[in-house]
């Protein structure tokens, strides 16, 4: 038997957490074993989602950001690839705030769900095959008011599109899409690949989404440009609209755009709020955090570590959430 998971990806075994949970238990990390002659096929059509947790040291709380959106997403994802598991997206929801309690996670955290094919042993798989479940949590570092920006290049490589690989698929194997963009842009230099559609048209980053500004109008691309339904980019355009009184479009936007662009940024679970500095070496504004992707930016991380009372629908408090049923 192969154990998986005996270290954690960038971190030593002494670091990894106590459990992850595995189709409705919570597993000791080290016992989490498949066998061997599993991988392959059965991963081909796997899906996942990157969640954030984060930690307030002021409230002694942990917040599951948006932890409803992404479990919608991965239902979605699940069945685009004729999966039949056997959790709803709301015990999973509740699934993951009792592994974060169970590894007693009391810094920002990511939460990582994978669905795949569990007994595939070739592509034509279908419903029969069971739909295997794991979630699994490691820290993060958040980037949130670190100053960091990136310089980005448009990619030689084309974002897959609907018909093809479906980028409204949260897939491993779309991720070769991604994955292919990401290193020629880090072999050539710079940070961050943006990658267009078939059109020409800009998409986004290899796991974020994009904004523009120009005259002060926050800028997308829409959802049917080529990109994932990403949970951050909704969240952005509703603290544009409702909190900071900045007039949104989601629209085509065009390659030259981003070189005339007041400012940009890469938004998601991942990428939180990253300004971009440059794009193929046009400098994008003054080079810095421009004035509006400052102020997303601020917005952005008091309502996720809940100093900002509002959005609250979106965190999932996961140890008051604990007492307060204990108390019950
Ligand atoms: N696009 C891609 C390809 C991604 O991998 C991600 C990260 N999940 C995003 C966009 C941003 O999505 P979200 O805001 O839901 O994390």
């Amino acid at each position: 038997m192969a154990t998986i998971g005996d270290s954690m990806p960038g971190a030593p075994a002494s670091e990894a957490p106590k459990y992850l949970w595995m189709d409705g238990e919570l597993v000791p990390w080290g016992q989490a074993t498949i066998h061997a002659s599993r991988l392959g096929w059965s991963t081909m059509g796997a899906v996942f989602e990157g969640i954030k947790a984060y930690w307030s040291e002021a409230e002694g709380e942990l917040y599951g950001w948006q932890f409803a959106e992404h479990y919608r997403r991965f239902a979605d994802s699940m069945r685009l690839q004729r999966m039949r598991p056997a959790f709803t997206p709301e015990q999973l929801v509740a699934a993951s705030a009792d592994l974060l309690r169970a590894n007693d996670c009391r810094e920002d955290t990511y939460v990582r769900p994978l669905a795949w094919h569990a007994d595939a042993t070739w592509f034509g798989h279908l419903e029969d095959s069971r739909t295997g479940i794991v979630i699994t949590t490691a820290p993060f570092t958040s980037v949130l008011g670190s100053g960091k920006v990136v310089r980005a290049c448009v990619s030689s490589w084309t974002r897959v599109g609907d018909n093809q690989l479906s980028p409204r698929i949260k897939c491993i194997s779309n991720y070769q899409n991604s994955r292919m963009a990401l290193l020629e842009a880090t072999l050539d230099g710079y940070d961050q690949p943006i990658l267009l559609n078939s059109a020409g048209r800009v998409t986004e980053g290899p796991a974020s989404c994009l904004f523009i500004v120009r005259d002060g109008v926050a800028i997308t691309p829409s959802l049917t440009s080529g990109v994932l339904e990403s949970i951050t980019r909704t969240a952005v355009l509703r603290f544009c609209h409702d909190e900071l009184g900045v007039p949104t479009q989601e629209r085509e936007v065009d390659r030259t755009e981003l070189y005339i662009a007041d400012e940009i940024f890469f938004c998601g679970t991942g990428a939180e709020i990253t300004p971009v500095a440059a794009v193929d070496h046009y400098r994008v504004g003054t080079g810095g955090v421009g004035p509006l992707t400052g102020r997303i930016e601020r917005l952005f991380h008091d309502v996720v570590r809940g100093r900002h009372a509002g959005y609250a629908f979106w965190r999932r408090p996961i140890y008051t959430t604990a007492r307060a049923r204990a108390a019950l």
